[in-house]
């Protein structure tokens, strides 16, 4: 099938593949699908999130090049997601990091001509970096003219964003999606899933999948080693009920969910991927023969070659795990515990 010229990159975001997993789990009785966000063009699925905060008040005439500067705190794929709709439109941006920011994404937000105010101190209430990253944010907006803060953790469009996400992966499976396993950061992909498979009836069952030491879904706060799924401040658009289930995942399952995708899939998938993949292992005894599960990626696995996909850095984290991965006949089993 030929593909159509897009008018430009921004046209690009969406309609990302629908992969079938059939090798992650040989014994496994039913189907498993993965939504590869990293096929968006920023690489992740918050290019979805950026772009249906902005682009409504570019095409409206509320951001005017010149005149507007979007200020966001995010240290990673919402800010390459923002950046990108920025440079398109000739629109400053005003990105608040924190020193967890990789070297990369502060290398390709620079690329972007971002401007990166970087943040030093710790929130001494919760221990985190994002509390005093939303407080600079709030002081640049009162300081810059003409600033919009698209405030992804309040947004109801970031949300929204993924009501088309969970319409994609519904007609691309004839409406037959059983179980969605959504990881969580701010929760807009699983709310806007969950709404989608509200208004539409349908019965699939949703696991949100979080991080342990994550606050969201009512634990307590503990230290985490991977960005993207996971917050120490639950955000305001944030609503636990919507997940039918919940499972929390350790850092290492999240390694070893990505080198056993690696390893088994060639897919190079980042952080949260793995923790849907080891979320799914969590659950799979449970799950009855004949369903079709499917587990959203949320980016790949380039950023992360540092941490989940350096040997050397595995080892310091964790030992000698390498076998949980490596198992010469496949057993089925995906995680760590
Ligand atoms: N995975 C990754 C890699 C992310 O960057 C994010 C967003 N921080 C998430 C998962 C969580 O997505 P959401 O904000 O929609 O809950």
């Amino acid at each position: 099938m030929t593909r159509p010229v897009l008018p430009g990159i921004l046209d690009a975001v969406g309609h990302t593949h629908l992969v079938e997993l059939s090798g992650l789990l040989p014994r496994f009785p039913s189907r498993v699908f993965a939504k590869l966000e990293a096929f968006n063009p920023g690489g992740s699925v918050k290019d979805r999130s950026a772009l249906s905060m902005l682009l409504g008040k570019i095409r409206n005439g509320e951001l005017v090049p010149g005149r507007s500067t979007v200020v966001e705190s995010s240290s990673g794929n919402l800010a390459i997601g923002i950046a990108q709709i920025c440079r398109y439109f000739g629109l400053d941006f005003i990105c608040v990091v924190d020193p967890k920011t990789t070297q990369q994404n502060l290398a390709i937000l620079r690329a972007y001509q971002v401007t990166v105010d970087m943040v030093t101190e710790l929130d001494p209430d919760t221990g985190a970096y994002l509390p005093t990253r939303v407080k600079r944010v709030r002081e640049l907006v009162d300081s810059t003219p003409g600033a919009y803060w698209p405030n992804q953790y309040a947004n109801p469009l970031n949300p929204q964003a993924h009501v088309q996400t969970m319409r994609e992966i519904d007609q691309a499976l004839d409406g037959r999606v059983d179980y969605l396993f959504c990881s969580t950061g701010t929760g807009g992909t699983m709310t806007g899933c969950a709404r989608y498979i509200r208004e539409r009836g349908l019965s699939t069952t949703l696991v949100g999948v979080d991080a342990m030491g994550s606050v969201l879904f009512g634990g307590p706060s503990g230290p985490r080693l991977l960005p993207g799924h996971g917050a120490a401040v639950r955000p305001e658009l944030f609503d636990p009920t919507l997940a039918d289930e919940v499972v929390l995942v350790s850092d290492l399952d999240c390694v070893v969910g990505c080198r056993t995708l690696t390893q088994r899939e060639a897919i190079l998938a980042g952080g949260s991927s793995g923790a849907v993949t080891a979320a799914l292992g969590k659950l799979a005894d449970r799950i009855p023969a004949g369903s079709n599960c499917v587990l959203i990626f949320p980016d790949r696995g380039d950023r992360y070659l540092d941490t989940i996909y350096s040997d050397d850095w595995v080892r310091a984290q964790f030992g000698e795990v390498s076998h949980l991965w490596k198992e010469p006949e496949h057993t089925g089993a995906v995680g760590a515990c």
